[in-house]
């Protein structure tokens, strides 16, 4: 199928995007990589009257230390995120989720700030910004709102983003030299969608892990942070035990949703076998 007729425009400010939002209500849609929306229209899933061109917006753009954050504009392609010595080096769990994000035609042009504003479950950035404690800046005709990944992804493709609003990007907060990060997932074939997939956070001294964050992708209708299994592990050396009582926790941390070819008991087993396999990345000693 083909898409409907729409209009495009590439307003070369964020006050022209306002404009354009203003005019037409939702029959504007904000266009950045146009690889998820563009197969919507394909299937007329959505059909807006009038596409908005983000690329012409400065301030959508750039990655660059600002304090004691990275701020990672929200135009930023997958490739750039895989490539950035600033993002391997201040927040290396993206460049190790990046990996898993689709093929290389599609994060060539595919962005961040799309697929954050997306809010697939099953995508990699979203459950990295909460693993990240990452803040999302939005921003409308009134002003600019900051908003923690814990707070913006309410439910299925659904985030507190108000009509009018333009995400701008996100700033994460600097990693800190004794943090580990380790992201790993289960797709049917490298680069599609995960089944379920998981990004951690811990630091380790004399082998205890301290500050555990869980962040399951393709485990509920939502990014999810796994809180009682990462309280299962907060003060504990990881070993057989404190993994089993981790994996316990995990029905009751997760909502895996079923679908035609995974059931709720196949994703929650997956979810298991990847906490086995993620915790042991990160407290390998190569990884640093
Ligand atoms: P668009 O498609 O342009 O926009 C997506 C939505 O976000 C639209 O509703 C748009 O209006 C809105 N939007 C975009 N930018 C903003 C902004 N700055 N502010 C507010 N709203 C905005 N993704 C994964 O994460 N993992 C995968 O494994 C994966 N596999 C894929 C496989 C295929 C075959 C395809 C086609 C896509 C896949 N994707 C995957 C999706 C891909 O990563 C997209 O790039 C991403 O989801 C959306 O980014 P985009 O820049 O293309 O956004």
């Amino acid at each position: 199928m083909k898409a409907p007729d729409f209009d495009y425009c590439k307003p070369l400010s964020l006050e022209g995007v306002f404009d354009v939002m203003e005019r037409l209500g939702d029959q504007a849609q904000l266009l950045a990589g146009g690889q998820s929306l563009m197969p919507t229209l394909n299937m007329r899933l959505s059909e807006p009257a009038m596409l908005v061109d983000l690329h012409g917006i400065d301030a959508l753009s750039g990655v660059r230390v600002e304090g004691d954050a990275l701020w990672i504009g929200a135009l930023t392609t997958h490739r750039e995120i895989e490539t950035s010595p600033l993002i391997r080096r201040h927040a290396p769990l993206l460049s190790r989720a990046v990996k898993h994000v689709a093929h290389a035609a599609i994060r060539n042009v595919g962005t961040f700030g799309g697929s954050i504003a997306l809010a697939d479950p099953a995508a990699e950035y979203p459950a990295c910004a909460l693993c990240l404690k990452a803040v999302l800046v939005l921003a409308s005709r009134v002003g600019q709102r900051r908003i923690v990944a814990s707070d913006f992804f309410i439910d299925l493709y659904q985030t507190v983003m108000r009509p009018g609003e333009v995400l701008l990007g996100a700033e994460i907060p600097l990693s800190d030299p004794t943090s580990r990060f380790a992201f790993g997932e289960l797709a049917r074939r490298h680069g599609d969608y995960a089944i379920v997939g998981l990004a951690a956070h811990a630091r380790i001294e004399s082998q205890v892990l301290h500050d555990v964050r869980l962040a399951y992708l393709g485990a509920a209708s939502t990014p999810v942070l796994a809180k009682r299994a990462a309280a299962k592990l907060e003060g504990h050396a990881l070993n057989a035990s404190t993994l089993a009582a981790a994996q316990a926790e995990l029905e009751h941390d997760l909502d895996a949703p079923a679908d035609l070819t995974t059931s709720r008991e196949t994703r929650l087993h997956l979810a298991r076998v990847l906490i086995g396999r993620v915790l042991a990345e990160l407290s390998d000693e190569d990884q640093r």
